[in-house]
């Protein structure tokens, strides 16, 4: 395929996925190298693996409190008012039961007497956010790996305002964020992923040229683990402390804030379609986000918003379109 001039595309592993970045204009290359440098900074702040990061810093602290960079300190007070937001299907805190099931390591399915053990650690109050410092309850974790690839996304796309460049899409294991536009003023066309067949797509959303905005999807289907004939998945329901079982195959937000779309992405996956619905009604009035989603649920439904109408295509037959809400 002949390529446009002045779009550079580069791969680059960091948080736990390939990163995929795409530029179209002048200061490509530049933008590019300054986008991997920012993603390789935030994944040492965010990761909770990296012992050298923030987190790590946080998590081993015993109770005691830390003095945080301020993106860290802005990220944990986001992420407990968007717990607050969704009832706690959203919650940071989750990571002793993440781990437990050996998501970051090595999978294994704990007893529900260990599980029984540990949801008493879960909830957004477990974090304390006092001016510049985080404490952390005594044997409680967190982990931002809900809204990390998110909220970095975000922070390359304001990275991208300062060069000289038309347009950029960054791709981020199922979080997307566009910039700009492309050379002919198209509409971006971001696809939604099939969760049920890897090499296929269950719809495409449309974003108007010039239009900065997130599209991030959170799927069972992403990360996952079979044991005795049952799949496990990663995103955990911190009511039950067990995999979520919403009746969803994958859940997709569109939304401005990267970071917002991502955590609300992971949250509306845990709710299922109902709650979700109310989630966002609730959050748009109160914060003043605006939201679209795309649920797609294990009975081939694929719901969307009314302010997608127009803008998401068809392009899964085995999957039946309905309009949710407004
Ligand atoms: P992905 O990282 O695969 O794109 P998500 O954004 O949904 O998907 O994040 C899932 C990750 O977030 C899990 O791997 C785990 O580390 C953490 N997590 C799991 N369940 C929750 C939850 N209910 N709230 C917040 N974080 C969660
Ligand atoms: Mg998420």
């Amino acid at each position: 395929m002949p390529s446009v001039p002045d779009e550079k595309t580069a791969r680059v592993f960091a948080m736990d996925t390939v990163a995929v970045l795409t530029v179209y204009g002048k200061e490509a290359e530049a933008a590019i190298a300054d986008f991997e440098r920012e993603l390789l900074r935030l994944e040492r702040l965010l990761s909770a693996f990296d012992e050298n990061s923030g987190v790590h810093e946080i998590n081993s602290a015993q109770g005691k409190a830390v003095r945080s960079e301020p993106e860290l300190l802005k990220i944990i007070a986001m992420s407990k008012e968007i717990s607050l937001m969704t009832g706690g299907a959203f919650d940071i805190t989750i990571a002793p039961i993440v781990r437990a099931w050996g998501f970051g390591g090595e999978n294994r399915v704990p007893g529900e007497g260990e599980i029984a053990g540990l949801l008493p650690l879960i909830g957004h109050e477990k974090v304390r956010v006092d001016g510049d410092e985080i404490t952390l309850e005594k044997g409680a974790m967190i982990d931002l790996g809900a809204i990390a690839k998110g909220y970095a996304a975000g922070v390359l796309a304001q990275l991208a305002a300062e060069h000289d460049i038309k347009g950029a899409v960054i791709s981020l294991g199922g979080n997307v964020q566009t910039f700009g536009e492309k050379p002919g003023g198209k509409p971006w066309r971001v696809a939604i992923q099939d969760p049920l067949d890897k090499s296929a797509y269950a719809a495409v959303v449309e974003i108007a040229a010039g239009v900065s905005t997130a599209v991030v999807t959170s799927g069972a289907y992403q990360r996952y683990f079979e044991e005795g004939g049952e799949v496990y998945h990663h995103i955990i329901d911190p009511q039950t402390g067990y995999p979520s079982r919403s009746g969803l195959l994958s859940a997709t937000v569109i939304c401005s804030d990267s970071a917002v779309a991502d955590a609300l992405s992971t949250a509306f996956f845990v709710l299922g379609a109902e709650k979700s619905l109310e989630a966002a009604e609730n959050i748009s009035e109160s914060a003043g986000w605006e939201i679209d989603f795309i649920l797609i649920t294990d009975e081939g439904k694929l719901l969307y918003t009314p302010g997608l109408e127009g803008m998401i295509s068809h392009e899964n037959k085995a999957y039946s379109m309905e309009m949710i809400g407004g």
